[in-house]
């Protein structure tokens, strides 16, 4: 008799449930309704397929899109499950067939567009044949409060009434914010739900920010390490996608390319060389990656910097879901945020909004693009950055960011700030940060004379400082919340409360009461201790950090092995293998039918249809090398 643990090894290949999907597959299986709420990439598919598979009905899985589903669908039959597919991809013809299995019970899943459910022959098979379970994956569609609403969810709930017999319901989402949390449960009509969330620190993504004056040039930098393995990068315009793709299409790179300037027919083609690997490496715009599933992404390089951390997480996201190392690099230059800022004034302009209402959300706009902005300032741990700003406490130290992995020098900036904010201050705040820069470096410029700076008591109180350093630290203030910016197309400094106070304290003062009562109040600085690239400690820890490939040229007869049986068989190769799967098997050179049943990844169906591939691969590799 299969139970929880048969399934999971001899379907799936896996060992052991990850965090959070034994609990909801028990619940699911007790026929208790669930939410789970898990970042991308944690495995919410498991906790629905694995419940499918031990029912005596089918499931149905409602999804929104098309891509997602026959990515799903198509994982699902190279495991050896019955699986199919109802949506408006379906030719009349296909979709017949597809309805005639289901009714003679050839499926035990069955994904199903929100708007299918309630037609005429839909509604029919449901009469006959037994639903053990309605699991709803991208459940947060269902509410108008997150940012994909579609009307069409709210059609599920009427399905689920009409069913003779309720199924247990199992609703999933990466979105956790309370108000679509609250409306699953209560528009979905869950029972009592088992509630699940799971973190959303992803632990094998790398974070880093560079700043760049010449991105292009970086760009091909890094390709030239890592041009041979599967990355998306993301551009803010139509226009630098073209430009990155030409670049790197000249340097001979297999890319691809994504925007909505394309027909409908190229960005077909151009998703599909991604994920089949033919192009492995895709120039896009965001328009790219909704329902893109690819696991064996290795980067992601942001070449702008996105409009707010929710946006840039999401995409950032979509590197490494198999588990593996991924890294994600932002290239910040400040130009970005004009664009940003340039981007929400026309999407305000384009509204149909009334002009309140619009103010309140491009501040609201505003402030997020802020919030991206300092990420890309901070000098703490990034991903503690991102985790706090999604409400979780991180450590402070991940070990895994280039925050974490570099050196830093804590420079005493307290002189520095006073006198910023002590002009501030003088000038009333009325004016913004070049011009406070400019004035209190003391430098003459058609803003300092146009505002009469030159006669605020700490003009060029602080010439002489390099004025990068002066900008280091102005933002230091920023971030710290001594200043702030105002919204609007002219942002202005104002000080806070913490910023008056300082300057109530005076260079060298403290504060009077509180907690740090008596110390001498200081502004302390890290910055990056001046070394040289090659030799950094940061690229020496990483190399340790990301686990080493014992044979690296194995690794890469297995994966082209895997290209040419995907080629073969019509599935993208990461469906066949994850690259996790391959490199385990690089590790532990599996020769035998139970090694390789051994190696997390490899179930019974797959030994079956590719194992002896890959085993031959490896057998030959060790004897060429003498390896025992
Ligand atoms: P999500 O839908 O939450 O974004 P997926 O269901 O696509 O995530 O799973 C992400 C990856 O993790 C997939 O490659 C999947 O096969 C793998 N995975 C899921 N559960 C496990 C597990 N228990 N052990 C190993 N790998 C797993
Ligand atoms: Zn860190």
């Amino acid at each position: 008799m299969d139970n929880k643990y048969t399934i999971l090894k001899n379907t799936f290949g896996y060992d052991a449930f990850r965090e959070g999907q034994e609990v909801l597959v028990d619940s699911t299986l007790s026929g208790r309704d669930v939410l789970g709420i898990m970042p991308t990439g944690a495995g919410k598919s498991i906790c629905f397929q694995v419940p499918a598979l031990l029912f005596p009905g089918i499931t149905l899985v409602v999804s929104p899109l098309i891509s997602l589903m026959k990515d799903q669908v198509a994982a699902l039959n190279q495991l050896g499950v019955h699986a199919a597919y109802i949506n408006s991809s379906l030719t009349e013809g296909q979709y017949r067939k597809a309805m005639e299995f289901a009714r003679r019970g050839q499926y035990k899943i069955i994904y199903v567009a929100p708007e299918r459910l309630m037609t005429e022959a839909f509604q029919l098979l449901v009469q006959d044949v037994e639903v053990s379970m309605v699991a709803v994956d991208e459940a947060h569609c269902i509410s108008q409060w997150g940012q994909d609403f579609r009307p069409s969810y709210l059609k599920i709930v009427e399905f689920i009434e009409m069913l003779p017999k309720r199924p247990v319901i199992a609703a999933y989402t990466a979105t956790a914010t309370k108000q679509v949390k609250e409306d699953i449960v209560c528009i979905l009509g869950l029972c009592q739900p088992t509630l699940v969330v799971t973190g959303y620190d992803r632990k094998n993504l790398y974070f880093a920010v560079k700043k760049a004056k010449d991105k292009k040039g970086m760009l091909l930098g890094y390709l030239k390490k890592n041009g041979d393995k599967s990355g998306i990068i993301y551009c803010n315009t139509r226009k630098t996608v073209e430009e990155v793709w030409q670049c790197l299409i000249e340097e001979g790179y297999p890319a691809a390319r994504y925007h909505a300037g394309l027909s409908d027919l190229e960005r077909k083609q151009s998703q599909d060389d991604f994920i089949y690997d033919v192009r492995p490496v895709m120039v896009a715009t965001n328009a790219f990656g909704m329902g893109i599933d690819k696991s064996n992404v290795r980067y992601v390089i942001h070449y702008n910097m996105p409009k707010d951390i929710e946006s840039y997480y999401q995409e950032a996201g979509r590197a490494g879901r198999d588990g593996e190392p991924a890294e994600c690099l932002l290239y910040y230059a400040g130009q970005d945020v004009k664009v940003n800022e340039f981007l929400i004034g026309i999407q305000s302009e384009n509204s149909e909004l009334d002009g309140e209402e619009l103010e309140l959300i491009k501040e609201r706009d505003l402030g997020r693009l802020r919030k991206m902005a300092f990420y890309c300032f901070t000098n703490e741990c990034l991903r503690d950055y991102i985790l706090r700003y999604f409400g979780e406490y991180g450590s402070n130290y991940c070990g895994n960011c280039e925050n974490c992995l570099t050196e830093f020098e804590d420079i005493d900036v307290t002189e520095e700030a006073f006198h910023i904010l002590r002009l501030v201050q003088a000038c009333h705040e009325r004016y913004g940060i070049n011009a406070v820069l400019d004035a209190v470096h003391g430098s003459d410029t058609a803003k300092v004379r146009q505002f009469g700076l030159k006669q605020n008591p700490e003009y060029g109180s602080l010439k002489g400082w390099a004025l990068v350093r002066l900008r280091q630290v102005l933002n230091d203030l920023l971030v710290k919340g001594y200043l702030l910016l105002t919204n609007g197309d002219y942002p202005i400094l104002k000080l806070t409360r913490l910023g008056r106070e300082l300057i109530s304290y005076g260079i060298g003062g403290s504060p009077p009461y509180g907690a740090g009562r008596g110390e001498v109040h200081k502004i302390i600085l890290k910055l990056p201790k001046e070394r040289e690239e090659a030799q950094s400690p940061k690229e020496e820890k990483k190399k340790k950090a990301q686990a080493e490939i014992r044979y690296p040229d194995l690794f890469e007869l297995l994966r082209k092995r895997r290209y040419e049986l995907a080629q073969k068989d019509h599935v993208p190769p990461y469906i066949i293998f994850s690259d996790k799967t391959l490199r385990e098997m690089g590790a532990s050179l599996p020769v035998t039918e139970g090694e390789m049943l051994a190696v997390n990844g490899v179930g019974k169906v797959k030994y079956e249809k590719y194992g002896r591939d890959f085993q031959e691969i490896i057998q030959d590799y060790a004897r060429k090398k003498g390896i025992k």
